[in-house]
């Protein structure tokens, strides 16, 4: 099943993707909450309880005519992974590493489908990655890698947005600060549950720019696999309901291109995974807000 976080008067609400319109799961169902991460506490059951209020639901959507968050627009941690593809370790010019690499986002970059990234004033080098995004379903710390696919709750089309001055020029490499400028990470449009995926490291993975095509992969070349993530950061930590994991991105990065290709205000991103749709962002320069 497939749900999504409107943009409504009142604030994000989740809703199903239900006969073509997004229908409000908690003004179908009051005792439902209004936000995805908190369906996804509900533990096992939550997918059913919220899919059966739908049939009764009062506010419908019609998906032309509203704007789309991300589909947990509050995480508690957005954890990701650096070069998950030995492909594109080779592309950086470094060896494909031996364990997991983690670096994290703050949910101050979140955005949904549609929203514009901003390239920040104070970098040039604003460079692209498509990657699948993880969302746990199920928290825990110390996971068994066997146990691990049962975590998941879902899946969505991400995009680690990356300036890469900042994170690779930068004293010490700032990753963190290089990949968290706000609007850095675009998801959606929808969290697609596991029964839909079939396979996730069996998934076609594209990313355009202007249409045209500049990363074209598969999850299978993902050198950890999923099972191994999240068994491998609940060493470091609890993984909590809502929790997200970029896992990485396959080659055809603009930093490895000659000449290089940075975005640019106008450009247009679509990032697109098999089972899962396609995500796509507007470019704009930096709106600085007078607050
Ligand atoms: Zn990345």
């Amino acid at each position: 099943m497939r749900w999504v976080t409107v943009a409504a008067k009142e604030g994000p609400r989740v809703c199903g993707v239900y006969q073509g319109e997004y229908v409000d799961v908690n003004a179908a169902d009051p005792e439902m909450p209004t936000s995805l991460r908190e369906l996804l506490e509900l533990g096992r059951d939550w997918e059913r309880k919220a899919w059966s209020a739908l049939p009764r639901g009062i506010v419908r959507h019609d998906p032309a005519n509203v704007s789309l968050l991300a589909p947990i627009p509050d995480p508690r941690k957005i954890i990701c992974i650096g070069l998950n593809y030995s492909d594109h370790a080779a592309e950086s010019g470094v060896p494909a590493p031996e364990e997991p690499v983690l670096f994290s986002k703050y949910p101050s970059a979140l955005i949904g489908h549609g929203a514009a990234i901003q390239l920040p004033s104070v970098s040039n080098q604003v460079d692209y990655e498509a990657e699948l995004v993880v969302v746990i379903g199920r928290g825990g710390r110390h996971i068994p890698r066997e146990r691990a696919m049962e975590h998941v709750g879902g899946y969505a089309v991400g995009h680690d947005v990356s300036a890469r001055d900042w994170q690779l020029n930068k004293p010490g490499k700032q990753w963190m600060a290089g990949k968290t400028f706000d609007t850095f990470a675009p998801i959606g449009p929808e969290l697609v549950t596991p029964d839909e995926v079939g396979d996730p490291h069996n998934l076609a993975i594209r990313l355009r720019l202007n249409g045209q095509t500049m990363q074209d992969s598969s999850t299978k070349q993902l050198i950890f696999g999923i099972d191994v993530l999240i068994s491998y950061c609940s060493q470091v930590f609890t993984l909590e309901p809502g929790d997200l994991i970029f896992t990485g991105t396959p080659p055809g990065v603009g930093m490895a291109r000659k000449p290089p290709v940075w975005l640019q205000p106008g450009d247009v991103v679509e990032v697109e995974i098999e089972h899962l749709g396609t995500l796509r962002n507007p470019v704009v320069a930096e709106v600085t807000p007078g607050r």
